[in-house]
């Protein structure tokens, strides 16, 4: 029997796994090795990591938990999870069944692309999420934004600090008149009509379509598309949500616990606020929380 098992071995998973085998405790992480930020060629702002691919990031950490006699890496998709406290079980897609005491999620989330040609292609080069990602590089520069809703007032004036070109594509919202009034004063171009397409090259944006017809140049893209779990995990468990506007959170309480005794979460999947950094952090607490909850 495990101490815990991790289900998601990537940013919020291995930094977990990695305190608990310091610890000694014994670890199994389960991965399918699909994080969020794949689609990324960099991965920015992770202190001694800025630049590099995501995936070379991981590597390195996979290859650093190997000295770690109780940590035990499984190239798999879990299935299921059953049991309670001190006693549950695992199901891979092999069918074989893992035991452990406690479980940390940390599964992430998976961005549904929108149904518009050109997005799914030019996703994590030229169309992004985050200006504390990718801002940085293209400061100054030509940038549009797909409004999303009401929350995507927030980004607008976020923006202006990496550039003051800034064009917000409505794509059919119905969008309050003290919010125009605001990109009005903050001289940001608001461009009514439906999105029906992106123009690019080889994933370079070129421009954006719109009802067809017409298109704006821009030179990147900051949109939010829903999201999801990327596992249902936790449904047959009925392990509590939090809504947010883009989908759903694991809801977590101060000690990164589920309201399912022994069931932690971690990452994208327990918080909205998307970054390497803060899934690291918080996989790390969620296992110490984990251990401690164990102690002899
Ligand atoms: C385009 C893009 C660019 C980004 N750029 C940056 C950036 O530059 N800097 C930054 O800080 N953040 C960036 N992010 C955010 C970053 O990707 C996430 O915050 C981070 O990946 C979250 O880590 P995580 O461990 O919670 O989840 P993830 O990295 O998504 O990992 C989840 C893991 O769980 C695995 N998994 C899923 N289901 C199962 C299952 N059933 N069984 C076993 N394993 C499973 C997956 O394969 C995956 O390895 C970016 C996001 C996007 C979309």
């Amino acid at each position: 029997m495990d101490d815990l098992i991790v289900i998601g071995g990537s940013f919020a998973g291995l930094a977990g796994a990695l305190q608990l085998v310091r610890a000694r405790r014994k670890v199994t992480v389960i991965d399918t090795g699909l994080p969020r930020n794949r689609f990324a060629p960099h991965s920015h702002g992770l202190l001694g990591h800025d630049h590099k691919a995501p995936l070379d990031i991981l590597a390195e950490a996979r290859q650093q938990l190997t000295r770690y006699p109780t940590l035990n890496l499984v190239n798999a998709r879990a299935t299921a999870i059953a049991g309670a406290l001190d006693d549950f079980s695992v199901t891979l897609d092999s069918g074989e069944v893992l035991k452990s005491r406690r479980i940390l999620l940390a599964y992430g989330i998976a961005d549904q692309m929108p149904d518009l040609p050109g997005f799914a292609e030019c996703w994590g080069q030229s169309i992004v999420p985050c200006p504390y990602c990718d801002g940085f590089e293209v400061a100054g520069k030509h940038w549009g934004l797909l409004w999303s809703g009401p929350h995507a007032a927030h980004a607008a004036s976020l923006f202006l600090d990496w550039t003051d070109h800034l064009t917000i594509f409505a794509d059919g919202h119905d969008i309050a008149p003290e919010i125009r009034a605001d990109l009005a004063r903050r001289n940001i171009e608001l461009v009514e009509g439906k999105v029906t397409g992106i123009a690019h090259r080889d994933g370079q944006i070129s421009a954006v379509t719109l009802d067809g017809a017409r298109s704006v140049a821009i030179d990147v893209l900051f949109a939010h598309p829903r999201n999801r779990p990327s596992a249902n995990l936790h449904e047959a468990l009925g392990i509590a949500l939090v809504e947010n506007p883009l989908g759903a959170t694991i809801k977590i309480d101060d000690r990164r616990e589920t309201n399912v005794p022994g069931i932690y979460a971690a990452g994208d999947l327990a918080n909205p606020m998307a970054s390497v950094t803060l899934a690291t952090s918080q996989g790390a607490m969620a296992a110490i929380f984990a251990q401690q909850s164990m102690l002899k």
